[in-house]
């Protein structure tokens, strides 16, 4: 199969409950917590709670529910750090995937990122 998923990656075993995080938001088909090593004054990574390896497994795979509750817990996020474009300066919202993305965990997750100048996309 195209996307193996591994029920003991560590986004997994967050969703489980069985490691800690720092809860920013959540609805019924995602979960938004602080990165341990924030890159940003705010870095905070969004994650469904369905078993999706990457971006691309998700886009094809999740339903339209899952996909739009994604969706805007990200924008709740934005909102809630202060860096949505209604009142704050803006952010950046990336996803890595697969080997050349250098994509660490195999559950997909976006990464949104703001309260700092973000620079050039490749530094
Ligand atoms: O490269 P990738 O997009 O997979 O990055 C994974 C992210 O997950 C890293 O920014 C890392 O700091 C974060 N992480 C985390 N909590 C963990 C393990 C990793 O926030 N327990």
């Amino acid at each position: 199969m195209a996307f193996d998923y591994d029920d003991n990656n560590i986004f997994a075993r967050i969703l489980r409950g069985e490691i800690p995080n720092d809860t920013v938001a959540e609805n019924l088909h995602a979960l938004a917590f602080r990165d341990i090593a924030p890159k940003a004054p705010s870095h905070v990574l969004v994650i469904p709670k369905g078993r999706y390896v990457s971006f691309d497994d998700f886009a094809a795979n999740a339903s339209a529910e899952e996909i739009a509750g994604f969706m805007r817990l990200c924008a709740e996020v934005a909102r809630k750090e202060g860096v949505s474009l209604e009142g704050g300066n803006g952010f950046r919202a990336i996803t890595n995937a697969g080997p050349d993305g250098v994509q660490e965990v195999p559950h997909f997750h976006l990464h949104i990122m703001g309260g700092r100048m973000m620079g050039p996309m490749l530094s």
